[in-house]
């Protein structure tokens, strides 16, 4: 199929064509006849499988032929965090750059003032967190009874966040007589509920994880004591040729310290959480971007679903408590047919966590530590149950960690921590 049989606008079509893309995907593909049809549709699709564009390109045609009243916006789409909720907006502005659409942007964080000025101006899409929704429409800022097309996206998410109510509370508020479309990556029971409450007899529409990371990424696994994971980190940075990377940790407040940590070390390195004021949060993505910030301390939250093309590695400084986390984390590599290499550092306790990974994703763990010698039954870092061995086993290291005191640590490390004994996959 090709987009010229989807029956877009040629003003859609022209913003497509110079994004350079040859064909729909296969969400594109079914969701958007659908959409033009005014169906209800539900999308079991993940970030990836260019599901924004999916509601976004037939969205913008829709929405061409009116004018937005002041306060009434026309369109809503619900996104869980504000970096998703950007995201969106962008894919507005890229596609729709050939149409007069008013877009506004309601995240929390950023000043309430200038949003307020944009509904007054009236808006065609108004793309929104919960939260802030809610509160500009408890200020009498909003009303919502001109939204004829809904959005809700990553479902599974905003349930994870508990959003729910908002999101229950907000769909109540915008008349019946409209067209909603609900897109999430899994669909468990509270979201099936919502769709049948909410959505009108809807077009399912379910398609497969664009590619797995589990497969497009190559996984390391150590194991490294809590103490000693600033250095191991520091060590795997000098040795890994890393371009860029995502950095992953499971408390804000160790975000902070492991960025500052590696600033003091002299890498280009800046913390991304949810406690940051947004302004600081969109101009630390936009310097990662820009290759201006190498590292990006993060925590789960802020770094979801982000789509920055060429990130060389993930780091998780933390096994994530969540498995999904895990497939999350390292999907920030290996887009978009590139490779990329996803490192996780595990520690005594983070075992069932480490369980519940390997069954997500259907591989074993073959935990090596910091000596370069394995500490499991196997020999490979990471192979498929069915047993074809990724990295060939390595030899056992000379010297121990367990002996040395901490700060002496940091030195061992630079020096005959691996030796000649280094595995293939750390060289
Ligand atoms: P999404 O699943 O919406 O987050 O999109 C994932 C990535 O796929 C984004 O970088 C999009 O720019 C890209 N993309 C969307 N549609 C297409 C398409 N038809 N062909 C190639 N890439 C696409």
């Amino acid at each position: 199929m090709k987009f010229d049989d989807l029956g877009l606008s040629p003003e859609t079509l022209k913003a497509v064509k110079e994004r350079g893309y040859e064909s729909p995907t296969p969400i594109q593909a079914q969701a958007i006849p659908a959409i033009q049809m005014t169906r209800d549709v539900v999308g079991l699709a993940q970030t990836g499988t260019g599901k924004t564009a999916s509601f976004t390109l037939p969205m913008i045609d829709a929405l061409s032929g009116g004018r937005a009243k002041m306060r009434m916006p026309r369109s809503l789409v619900l996104e869980p965090t504000r970096e998703l909720a950007a995201q969106v907006a962008e894919n507005f502005d890229v596609y729709g750059k050939y149409h007069k659409l008013n877009k506004a942007l309601l995240v929390g964080g950023e000043s309430m003032q200038d949003q307020k000025k944009l509904l007054d101006q009236g808006v065609d899409v108004l793309i929104a967190t919960p939260g802030r929704l809610l509160d500009l429409f408890e200020r009498g800022s909003i009303l919502l009874n001109d939204i004829k097309i809904l959005v809700i996206d990553e479902a599974d998410r905003m349930l994870d966040m508990g959003f729910i109510p908002d999101i229950e509370k907000i769909v109540s508020l915008i008349p019946p007589m409209r067209q909603t479309l609900l897109f999430s990556a899994t669909m468990p029971n509270e979201i099936k509920k919502l769709t049948e409450k909410f959505l009108n007899n809807p077009k399912e529409i379910s398609v497969a994880p664009a590619a797995s990371p589990a497969e497009t990424v190559e996984q390391f696994l150590v194991k490294v004591s809590n103490k000693n994971k600033n250095a191991a980190l520091d060590q795997l940075l000098k040795q890994e040729k890393v371009k860029n990377a995502f950095i992953f940790l499971n408390r804000k407040r160790d975000v902070d310290t492991v960025s500052k940590w590696l600033k003091e070390k002299g890498y280009k390195a800046a913390p991304l959480h949810g406690d940051m004021p947004q302004v600081k949060r969109t101009a630390t993505l936009q310097q990662f971007k820009n290759d201006e910030i190498q590292l990006l301390v993060c925590s789960d939250v802020a770094a979801r679903g982000l789509d920055i093309k060429d990130v060389s590695h993930v780091f998780n400084y933390d096994v994530p408590m969540s498995a999904d986390d895990y497939v999350h984390r390292i999907g920030r590599t290996g887009r978009a047919g590139k490779t990329g290499r996803a490192w996780m550092f595990a520690s005594e306790g983070d075992e069932k966590y480490m369980d519940a990974i390997q069954k997500l994703i259907k591989r074993e763990f073959i935990a090596f530590d910091l000596k370069g010698s394995k500490t499991d039954q196997e020999s490979a870092i990471s192979k498929d149950r069915k047993g074809d061995d990724k990295v060939k086993k390595p030899k056992k290291s000379k010297s121990s960690y367990s002996d040395k005191k901490p700060e002496d640590w940091d030195e061992e490390l630079e020096g005959d921590t691996f030796g000649d004994d280094i595995p293939a996959f750390l060289r």
